[in-house]
């Protein structure tokens, strides 16, 4: 339990940690990684971490740094001149062609320590076409002892030639029983059957949903939307109040309940554990299948509109909670053009 906590992996990636550790004393350590998977998964912090593994001088046998050589002690000051961390601008939507070449040239570099130059690239299927293709000749042709490490919740959106290029680390949700164990331990008071419900099964933003106080507006949406299909709440004076949220945060939720409703009517009801938390929207149960397909395929196309910018919000949510009051039996607004 010491050697884990020293290396700040969580229990569910420890597999990939020794797979490459393991690598990494036979000398056989792949100069391209490719991080894939959901979010809430720490695939940052373990690129750190394997980056920082990387930088000692001096590792243990057992898959340690040393946390005291230089190598250690720049990296844990945040100053390495051998590693970089790279992810969208603040100011941008995508990683160009100058971030990428900036990128390349500097991996060419010396190492200033002699050892390993290391390059996280987060949301790296966010990279232009052009950014992806300069970076490919890297991978194609390693300047000398590096590691290139693109993380990805959709690593399909990589280009397929970077893609085959690095070696794919599949980073998976832990078992549910597992998860609500780990979860319990962050806090005793709570609902993480809930909590880790809504967040896809991912513990850690669970966790932050959590801390964000998402719980309460949880409980908001889920009275709102019980409301609506009993007849007791106006969808439209719900969708103003629903439309002070960022569009994600609603359609996200939607999505992940109505989800769990098609999830709970085809294995039956109650059936599966991770369900269960859905039940707590009375009414919706009874739904009938197709149309909670029909629901699912409009949150997708308002979900992309959004993304776009151009829905306004709150006619946004009205369109979305209205279809509730008749069981979702409706026209689609969507799915015409
Ligand atoms: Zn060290």
């Amino acid at each position: 339990m010491k050697d884990k906590e020293k290396n700040n992996i969580y229990f569910w990636q420890e597999s990939i940690w020794a797979q490459l550790t393991g690598a990494w004393e036979q000398q056989r350590m792949p100069h391209g990684l490719l991080l894939a998977g959901p979010a809430g998964l720490g695939k940052p912090r373990f690129a750190r971490e394997l980056a920082g593994f990387v930088m000692c001088r001096e590792p243990s046998p057992a898959q340690q740094r040393c946390g005291q050589c230089k190598g250690c002690t720049l990296m844990a000051a945040g100053s390495h001149p051998d590693f970089r961390w790279e992810s969208v601008p603040e100011d941008r939507k995508t990683i160009g062609i100058g971030q990428a070449r900036e990128i390349v040239a500097w991996m060419h570099l010396t190492s200033y320590l002699g050892g390993y130059k290391v390059v996280v690239i987060d949301d790296a299927d966010l990279m232009t076409r052009e950014a992806a293709n300069s970076l490919l000749k890297t991978l194609e042709e390693p300047a000398g002892a590096s590691l290139l490490m693109l993380i990805s919740k959709r690593p399909h959106g990589l280009l397929a030639t970077i893609r085959s290029r690095c070696q794919l680390l599949r980073f998976t949700r832990p078992g549910h029983e597992a998860a609500l164990q780990w979860l319990g331990t962050q806090d005793s008071s709570a609902d993480w059957p809930r909590l880790l419900f809504l967040a896809n099964g991912a513990p850690l933003r669970a966790l932050t949903m959590y801390r964000d106080g998402f719980a309460d507006t949880d409980r908001q949406f889920s009275a709102d939307l019980a409301g609506i299909i009993d007849g007791s709440t106006d969808p439209v004076a719900a969708s103003a109040a629903w439309a002070k949220q960022p569009p994600v945060v609603w359609l996200e939720w939607l999505q992940t309940v109505v989800l769990g409703l098609i999830r709970a009517r085809a294995a039956g009801v109650a059936k599966s554990k991770e369900c269960e938390p859905v039940h707590l929207i009375q009414g919706a149960v009874n739904i009938n299948l197709g149309r909670l397909y029909h629901y699912l395929d409009d949150l997708v196309a308002a979900r992309q509109r959004s993304e776009r910018g151009v829905l306004r919000a709150d006619l946004m949510t009205a369109a979305m909670l209205i279809p509730w009051a008749c069981g979702l039996n409706y026209r689609s607004i969507y799915q015409e053009d």
